[in-house]
């Protein structure tokens, strides 16, 4: 039914993607869901790969990075990966546990579906293609300006993410308005995402690009070993993934690229042999990768002066490089950082100094590693949200 121009919504959730549409499908109270693009849950439905990896067998605040380590803990408390599987199971939905305790879904778009279908049956007026534009607060109500018209709202959710994938909808949107609102937010970076290099290495890392390798990174304290893989600009895989998260602009990252080997040792123990160092050790690591890697290191053993097999050594267990940059925000994963969160009640996501406001979702300054814990954060965030909603 149409709503009179002066009609109070008691909710307005704005953003239709995986934190605000499981909101709205987690309390019955009557609300509004806007979402700018002409559908809902865009990312969700090319997460994953197209398989969404929605949760993780073991989720908890140690998989969060944000400037209060400890924020996340009680919604996580409160949401456990056990109950996203129990909805997928009351919907008949399949799903499977992958290496490192990730759930993925069958089909990332049966998700996105499940999300709106139970955002509808919890009375929820969806409407897409509706911009939100500002929102400003009058006489203890929120004033909402969209696209279409101002609306009037006694709470609202803000879950318009981050500025990851700026083509699936993303907008600075949460965060001006944070500012606008008088709210403080942390620095902003592209997250989950792979570096780039220099010219000096660039040029090796193309000739390889495509080429996977096990590898262990070290950025400053932390520590991290898993697959990388050379590309076009630079390096990315998932242990490179994960390490984004922790690196600064101008920070040198050291990899490791045969953690399971000491090469200097190893190459010691073969110096009398007439054949190259790559050759050498091409039972351990790629050929092509070690030749590049080596360069004019890659001298036979039996020729190699002292420093040669100091240097060839160090470039495989102890190389290090400055990335110019992140690959950026069209590639990111994620937004790291986002509106600080010791402005907000964690149990309930509500905003201590302006009642009625709620952040959920990759919008605060909660970022999860890769594996399923951002979509987690995103329901366990809104339905903190939701619980207190239902309340008021
Ligand atoms: C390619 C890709 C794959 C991913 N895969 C995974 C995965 O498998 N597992 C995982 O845990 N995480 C994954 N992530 C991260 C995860 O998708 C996000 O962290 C999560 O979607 C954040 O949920 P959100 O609701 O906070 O934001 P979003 O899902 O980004 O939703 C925000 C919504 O707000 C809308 N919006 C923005 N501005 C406005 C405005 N002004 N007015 C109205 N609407 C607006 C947007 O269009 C969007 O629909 C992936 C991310 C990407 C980019």
């Amino acid at each position: 039914m149409a709503k009179s121009a002066d009609f109070v919504w008691h909710s307005i959730i704005i953003g239709g993607g995986a934190a605000g549409l499981f909101c709205a499908a987690s309390y019955r109270t009557p609300k509004l869901l806007l979402e700018h693009n002409p559908r809902t849950g865009l990312k969700v439905s090319v997460s994953g790969g197209g398989k969404c990896n929605f949760s993780n067998t073991s989720v908890s605040e140690r998989n969060y990075i944000g400037r209060h380590k400890h924020f996340a803990q009680p919604a996580l408390a409160a949401w456990k990966p056990q109950d996203f599987i129990r909805l997928l199971e009351e919907e008949h939905i399949p799903f499977e546990e992958k290496e490192n305790g990730q759930l993925f879904a069958r089909s990332a778009p049966e998700i996105a579906a499940l999300l709106e279908r139970r955002a509808r049956q919890n009375n929820t007026d969806i409407r897409c293609n509706s911009e939100v534009l500002q929102v400003s607060t009058e006489n203890h109500l929120f004033h909402i300006q969209t696209s279409q018209g101002i609306l009037r709202a006694a709470h609202i959710v803000i879950a318009t993410g981050g500025l990851s994938y700026p083509e699936l909808g993303a907008s600075g949107f949460a965060f001006r308005t944070a500012r606008e609102l008088g709210l403080q937010c942390t620095t902003l970076r592209p997250a989950l995402v792979g570096l780039r290099a220099a010219a000096n290495w660039r040029g090796i890392f193309r000739q390889l690009a495509g080429i996977s390798l096990e590898a262990e990174i070290r950025i400053g304290k932390h520590k991290e070993r898993g697959p990388i893989l050379f590309t076009h600009e630079g390096i990315s895989g998932p242990a490179i993934l994960q390490s984004s998260l922790y690196w600064r602009e101008g920070e040198s990252i050291q990899i490791n690229f045969l953690p399971v080997l000491d090469v200097r040792k190893f190459l010691q123990e073969n110096k009398n042999q007439p054949v190259c160092f790559s050759k050498l050790l091409s039972a351990h690591i790629n050929v092509k990768a070690v030749k590049a890697l080596l360069a004019e290191y890659d001298v036979r053993a039996c020729d190699a002066k002292r420093n040669t097999l100091q240097e060839a050594a160090q470039r495989l267990n102890y190389f290090s490089f400055t990335p110019i940059s992140t690959a950026g925000y069209t590639r990111a994963e994620v937004t790291a950082g986002g509106v600080d969160t010791a402005q907000f009640c964690p149990h309930t996501l509500e905003c201590k100094t302006l009642p009625g406001l709620f952040y959920i979702g990759e919008a605060l300054d909660v970022t999860g590693r890769l594996g399923g814990y951002n979509l987690h954060w995103a329901w366990a965030s809104a339905a903190a949200a939701a619980r207190a909603l239902a309340k008021q």
